[in-house]
């Protein structure tokens, strides 16, 4: 079995698809995106995964946690101030820009990203859903109110204003954070979405990241066309249809020509 793998894998990126997914894209009545850090990176925001990822010498894994936040809520906010500030200096690039065309050109588009930047919004797509929540949200910890908040930096430590009619609780990232569980409704929503798609885009995503990383399979599962956008191949290759290897900045707009 293993021994078949890379033969197989091999062939599907070798193997010139852009014509025949253009042709897809077109025919679609309903396409599902799922996108990751891979889409931004374009735009010069850190992957977690790659090196430029680290922020002095911590791993995402160690910070982007409850259990981080509770032991110090300081190192998070610094961090996340850090990452605040490279997105608040970066824009969306022609990877976003192309995702708005293929949302006017199709009847049901829907859009799940992981990423927290907020830049599928900004490039003006619509029909989104955060799965991971939005960097430039704020929820209080006692209270539990979301707020945006798009001060560069943030005060550290925030707190829920009293004079605007917060409690005075500690503010954390509007995320979800590894191991707290992801809002109900963005699950439902996603789902109704993978189920009912003819075509679903994976980009740009490691597929590391639960439950998104078994997004493709649902999609495929439910007789969806799965198509693979990233610079490398990642645990969805195998699951996916095809792969098309390439920079999501240069690929995707290719794919609307
Ligand atoms: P990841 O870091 O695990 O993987 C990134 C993937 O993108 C890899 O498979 C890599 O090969 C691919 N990639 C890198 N550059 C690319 C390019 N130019 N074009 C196409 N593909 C490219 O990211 P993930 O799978 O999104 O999951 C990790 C978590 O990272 C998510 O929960 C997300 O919230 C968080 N995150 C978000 C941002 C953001 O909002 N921009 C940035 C970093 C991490």
């Amino acid at each position: 079995m293993i021994a078949h793998f890379p033969n197989e894998m091999t062939t599907k990126w070798k193997m010139d698809q852009t014509g025949k997914i253009k042709e897809r894209i077109a025919k679609a009545r309903a396409i599902t995106v799922l996108t990751g850090a891979g889409i931004s990176a374009d735009s010069g925001i850190p992957t977690f995964r790659g090196e430029v990822g680290l922020w002095r010498n911590f791993r995402a894994e160690d910070l982007a946690t409850p259990g981080a936040f509770a032991r110090n809520p300081r190192l998070v906010w610094e961090w996340y101030d850090w990452r605040r500030g490279i997105i608040a200096s970066k824009s969306p690039n022609a990877g976003h820009q192309a995702l708005v065309e293929m949302e006017k050109r199709c009847p049901r588009f829907t859009l799940i990203t992981q990423n927290v930047d907020g830049f599928h919004a900004l490039a003006g797509n619509r029909n989104i859903v955060e799965l991971h929540g939005n960097i430039w949200k704020v929820r209080c910890t006692q209270c539990g109110q979301v707020s945006v908040n798009r001060d560069v930096p943030i005060q550290i430590l925030p707190y829920c204003k009293p004079a605007s009619g917060g409690c005075g609780g500690l503010l954390r990232p509007h995320i979800v954070w590894f191991g707290e569980a992801l809002d109900s409704r963005d699950i439902e929503k996603s789902m109704a979405a993978l189920q009912s798609c003819d075509l679903m885009l994976v980009i740009g995503t490691s597929g590391v990241v639960w439950p998104a990383a078994s997004f493709a399979e649902v999609a495929k599962s439910s007789g969806a066309y799965v198509v693979e956008v990233n610079l490398d191949p990642s645990a969805h290759s195998i699951v996916v249809d095809e792969v098309l290897l390439g920079r999501a900045s240069e690929a995707l707009p290719r794919l609307l020509s």
